[in-house]
């Protein structure tokens, strides 16, 4: 399709301009991916935008320089395709602006589709991406030792759950899915747990400080925007996207089996009630640890740290969503 051609059906004025920002590594072959940029161009032009601004990510970078291209060439909507990590590099790189993010979930977990309720389905997705309803939800700001901030929409973790997804190996990954995570979990699981000071601010407002301090000697440590992870289990069932809270889920069981038996409800999502863990709520949460352990932002292995600080930024981002959801 040439760039100045007009589609039946489009207003053929006004028309808005859109980026895409795809994951290449997601398609088996060149023609699978040709055929995906010709059905999301002609979604998008069908709906009155532009011809997108494609933009591929590389290895060395999963979508920040692309998003920041989009923004610079004042797009009202960028598309992300691919897995988690495309998904959060877009988010992040469109918070606190009026741009429109729309998925197009490409993974095997896509955690904010399944959080918002978004179509998995390229077609459906599309449907959304390029249509009338949104909601703004929020954004965590999370800063690792003494690096430079990044956000993330779903959830970050350090602890057993983040060397999980870290020693997975991907091609077990790929075959098995959960399954090979569950093998790593068990290799992981005499590791030492971490000695954790937990600052929570449990204010509203960054004038309104609440402080709250815990000591636990922690597994894992999750700070959650939303509730639910794979298979629609809440991780943690009270955590909304769009509250001005965040949630933090701490898991500090007492005993090795305990430490294996919650491994694999934490994989398998399938806590409940325990007192091995806690559930706390708050605007602001600093986590410090006695020793460097791996932490992971929305399922992506990051690096290693002692030290994360998440922030909730309310209302940080526009995300295309079915219409009769809001
Ligand atoms: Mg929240």
């Amino acid at each position: 399709m040439s760039p100045d051609s007009t589609p039946a059906g489009g207003p053929g004025q006004d028309r808005r301009g859109a980026a895409v920002v795809v994951n290449p590594s997601k398609f088996d072959d060149d023609d699978a991916r040709e055929e995906f940029r010709r059905t999301v161009t002609a979604a998008l032009t069908g709906a009155g935008y532009e011809e997108p601004l494609w933009l591929e990510t590389t290895e060395d970078d999963p979508g920040r320089a692309m998003t920041a291209q989009a923004r610079e060439a004042g797009v009202g909507l960028v598309l992300a395709a691919g897995g988690d990590g495309t998904v959060r590099m877009v988010a992040a790189g469109l918070g606190e602006s009026d741009i429109a993010l729309g998925v197009l979930p490409m993974g095997t977990a896509n955690l904010l589709a399944r959080n918002l309720d978004l179509p998995q389905k390229l077609d459906e997705a599309l449907e959304v991406a390029v249509g009338e309803g949104e909601r703004r939800i929020d954004l965590v700001r999370i800063s690792a030792d003494d690096g430079e901030p990044d956000h993330f929409a779903v959830m970050a973790g350090i602890g057993a759950d983040a060397v999980v997804m870290e020693s997975a190996n991907p091609d077990l990954k790929r075959v098995m899915g959960s399954a090979a995570y569950v093998f790593s979990a068990i290799q992981n699981a005499d590791r030492p747990p971490l000695k954790a000071h937990i600052v929570l601010d449990k204010g509203r407002r960054r004038e309104d400080k609440k402080i709250e301090t815990f000591d636990r000697e922690a597994v894992l440590m999750l700070v959650g925007n939303v509730g639910y992870l794979q298979a629609q289990i809440p991780l943690i069932p009270d955590a909304e996207p769009d509250d001005g809270r965040l949630d933090v889920l701490v898991a500090s069981p007492k005993s090795q089996p305990g430490r294996l038996k919650l491994l694999l409800e934490v994989l398998f999502r399938r806590h409940h009630e325990d007192e091995a863990f806690d559930l706390l709520s708050g605007r602001r949460v600093e986590i410090t640890v006695d020793h460097e352990e791996a932490y992971e932002l929305d399922g992506d292995p990051i690096g290693h740290c002692t030290r994360l600080v998440a922030e909730v930024v309310p209302q940080a981002l526009t995300v295309r969503v079915r219409p009769t959801d809001r």
